[in-house]
């Protein structure tokens, strides 16, 4: 691990300040950063940065230490209109909350099998979000061809061995998957995210936060240098009690989805109103499958209108020589997950 500056901050102007000092000494001739190159990095969990910086993947100059903000970013609020998470909220307080159980339980589901006890014990929603990928070639630097970890250096996962990687959302210059599983069930249900950073306070819907890795995979969120989020929010709807979230994985334990699905269902006596689906372990984003959602309105949910959404689904898919066999899966995972859904109370 390389040396580092460690500030800690108590206010979200202290953060972003502090931030911001780093970045100037960064910044090129025109006062801009490099892009996707963060001189300093928000710490809270540290259960991505921590590994990440060991591994000599990441390499902060300054790491500024946010879990000494205010209670209320720690805090989850229930009300009618919905739920509002505090970023600093750990995954266990949320995957364990009674209401988010009963009322949004894919939510609940969704961290609960993301991590181990402890990690969820130390791992914040906030940074749970902005987990970075698994890919082997991303998290070994002694592998030179990696766009994301070094721009314009190549793909080693391309060519190399892909089977955990991604079939939709890939480009020509990476290919990783995105691993997060609570990402998942927060764009399924149409979250929303509050930031505030350098240029002011503002709130973006979640599914404007990832990037797809196009031809700056290192790019990886649509946050600014010094952008802090603060909390999310999922408003209430009809689909959230009627919700689940199914992870395929190697092992029943501490593993990452091979392919998972986020869902939740409007029915009436049968009939689909509202349909949720979102897909993980096969995209390089959290990833909502509309064009499948549209084709269930209006359709009794049996497993034949399940299959035709799954394969709708998985319609744009780009596999490659090993992780061919997540198409197949996938559509599995979404019809398992959609007949389940149905049988759920609502
Ligand atoms: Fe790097 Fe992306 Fe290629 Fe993995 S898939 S080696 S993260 S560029």
């Amino acid at each position: 691990m390389r040396p580092f500056t460690y500030t800690r901050a108590t206010s979200t102007n202290a953060a972003t300040q502090s931030y911001g000092a780093s970045n100037a000494a960064e910044a090129d001739t025109s006062g801009n950063l490099v892009q996707g190159r963060f001189p300093a990095e928000y710490i809270a969990g540290g259960t991505t940065l921590l590994d990440l910086m060991k591994l000599d993947v990441m390499q902060p100059a300054r790491v500024v230490d946010i879990t000494g903000l205010d209670q209320s970013h720690s805090a989850i609020e229930v009300t009618q209109a919905g739920l509002k998470l505090g970023a600093l909220v750990k995954m266990s307080a949320a995957a364990d909350h009674p209401a988010i159980i009963k009322a949004y339980p894919v939510l609940a589901q969704s961290l609960t099998l993301a991590a181990s006890a402890q990690l969820r014990n130390m791992a914040t929603l906030g940074g749970n979000v902005l987990q970075r990928t698994r890919c082997n070639y991303f998290r070994d630097p002694s592998w030179t061809a990696c766009n994301k970890r070094n721009p314009g250096s190549g793909c080693a996962a391309l060519q190399g061995v892909n089977r955990q990687n991604a079939i939709l959302g890939t480009s020509p210059d990476c290919i990783a998957t995105y691993h997060g599983d609570f990402a998942q069930a927060l764009i399924a249900l149409d979250a929303t995210v509050d930031i505030v950073g350098p240029k002011g306070n503002r709130t973006i819907a979640f599914s404007a936060l990832h990037r797809e890795p196009g031809s700056t995979p290192n790019v990886e969120t649509t946050l600014a240098p010094g952008d802090l989020i603060t909390s999310l929010s999922v408003p209430a709807g009809p689909w959230t009690r009627r919700s689940l979230y199914l992870k395929i994985r190697d092992r029943q334990s501490y593993e990452y989805a091979l392919a998972s699905a986020a869902v939740a269902l409007d029915l009436d006596q049968g009939v689909v109103r509202h349909a949720r689906i979102a897909l993980g372990g096969v995209a390089t984003v959290p990833w909502r499958a509309k064009d499948a959602e549209a084709a269930l309105i209006g359709k009794p949910l049996d497993e034949n209108a399940a299959t035709n959404a799954a394969r709708i689904a998985f319609a744009g898919a780009a596999p490659r020589e090993h992780n061919a066999y997540k198409v197949a899966l996938g559509q599995k995972t979404v019809v398992r997950a959609l007949l389940q859904a149905a049988t759920l109370e609502g």
